[in-house]
């Protein structure tokens, strides 16, 4: 294992991604001290990208981190969306006024960049991050709870924060499932704007091309010197029950017939890895005793609504709201927070809010991806939408809600089959 230094910590935090690096630089600020342990030798993100809507932006300027990931990204103009299969526009978003309803950006960041902010802002904060140390036991103790680590050390603190992602351990304690197999997959590609430039692309835009089971987003990344690119689709081999599914060949035959600005893209996706999306069923109780379940181990979604990093983040600040709202009174005994009062307020809001966004986001994956007529009522539903429609994002993009009461009603989808195309 690796430490940057050593003293009694009041939380532990499980988990170095995005969840578990802003859960730990949250729970700091609010003057407790964390230790986060991450089983990888070295902290990292894949180098793709990740749209970041105001219910997250809101956040990070919050933390004080806002500036330095404008910087590092880029806030796009729009977010439009068109037909995959001729390249019409559907519906857009103009983000800037978005920005002046929410008060924050739609911003869109390469994830190792963000990952770098919120590290930094831990190592600033004191944040103590081990590395090389994957938990393989969490068990409640009086007072606290214990976690142990395959090299059979173990180590005790008041609470346990579980952000170990979508297989983590520490769910197994709170219930018996298994990740949703999606049957789609998807590759990605961050290159160069260089390599993009000939083809034509929205240079400031969020682009999201929706086809009969597939879909393709493009974006530009960090100051618009690199453009990102994610193909999405279902897997027949997947769907007949294949082990090797989601594989090069797949991605080839699932874009036939898809508009010439698909066609350009497909070829700088990276072609040696791809990922397979599962979500799995929303769960209510992310607490046991001092051991509480964060970001993706929680509530894995697909990531259509683009908040699975989000609803991670919202975690952690909602968590240490609550423990910051009583004040750390430091003594021998502890951080002399009430730890019952804190995870029950945390568990009061958070489960229900995800619940809504991994639920809402299989629907806008079955919505994107219709064929024949649904596709067509569905083109006909989105072209109807004004441009300064906010009603299907308010619930999300609005302020993160801290207790149940502030959870705003969700968007009622206009049913499909009520459109005569
Ligand atoms: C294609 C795609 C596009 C996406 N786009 C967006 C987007 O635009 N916006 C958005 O908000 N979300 C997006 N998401 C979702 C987002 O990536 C995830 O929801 C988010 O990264 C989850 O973060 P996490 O920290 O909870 O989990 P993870 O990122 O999985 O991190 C878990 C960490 O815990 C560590 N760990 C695991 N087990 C142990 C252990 N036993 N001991 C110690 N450490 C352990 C892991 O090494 C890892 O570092 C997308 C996802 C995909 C697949």
């Amino acid at each position: 294992m690796n430490s940057t230094k050593s003293h009694r910590p009041d939380v532990f935090v499980i988990g170095g991604g995005i969840g578990g690096l802003s859960a730990a630089l949250a729970l700091t600020i609010q003057g407790l001290r964390v230790r986060l342990y991450e089983q990888a030798p070295e902290f990292g993100e894949v180098g793709a990208g990740l749209q970041l809507a105001p219910n997250c932006t809101r956040i990070l300027h919050d933390y004080g981190l806002l500036d330095e990931a404008v910087q590092l990204g880029v806030l796009p103009e729009h977010m439009i969306m068109k037909d995959a299969l001729g390249a019409t526009e559907l519906t857009r978003v103009d983000l800037k006024d978005m920005e002046r309803r929410y008060g924050f950006p739609y911003l869109v960041i390469h994830r190792s960049d963000l990952h770098g902010v919120l590290l930094r802002g831990c190592e600033r904060a004191g944040v103590e991050l081990v590395t090389g140390a994957r938990c393989v036991a969490y068990e409640n103790i009086e007072g606290g709870a214990r976690v142990t680590f395959a090299d059979g050390n173990s180590d005790e603190a008041e609470v346990v924060l579980a952000a170990d992602g979508l297989h983590s351990i520490a769910r197994t304690l709170l219930v018996d499932d298994e990740p949703v197999n999606s049957a789609y997959v998807a590759y990605r590609g961050a290159v160069p704007f260089e390599q993009v430039r000939a083809n034509e692309v929205h240079e400031k835009d969020v682009v999201l091309y929706v086809g009969p089971h597939c879909h393709f987003v493009q974006y530009p990344l960090r100051g618009g010197r690199m453009f990102n690119q994610v193909a999405v689709f279902q897997s027949p081999k997947a769907l007949a029950g294949d082990d090797d599914w989601g594989t090069p060949d797949e991605l080839d035959h699932a874009f036939e017939g898809t508009c010439q600005e698909i066609q350009k893209g497909l070829p700088l996706m990276w072609r040696d890895r791809w990922w397979r999306m599962f979500d799995r069923e929303p769960l209510m109780k992310w607490v046991t005793g001092r051991i509480a379940l964060l970001g993706d181990a929680a509530h894995p979604p697909l990531q259509y609504m683009a908040q699975g990093a989000v609803m991670a983040i919202e975690d952690g600040w909602v968590l240490a709201q609550h423990a910051g709202a009583q004040g750390a009174k430091r003594s021998e005994g502890g951080s002399g927070i009430d730890w019952e009062v804190a995870l029950d307020a945390y568990e009061a809001v958070r489960p229900e809010h995800c619940r809504r966004v991994v639920l809402t986001a299989r629907s806008w994956g079955a919505l994107w991806h219709h064929v024949g007529v649904q596709r067509e009522q569905r083109n006909a539903v989105m072209r109807s939408r004004d441009t300064y429609d906010y009603a299907f994002m308010d619930w999300v993009y609005g302020p993160t809600a801290l207790k149940p009461d502030q959870e705003p009603e969700m968007f009622t989808a206009i049913p499909l089959d009520s459109v005569e195309v």
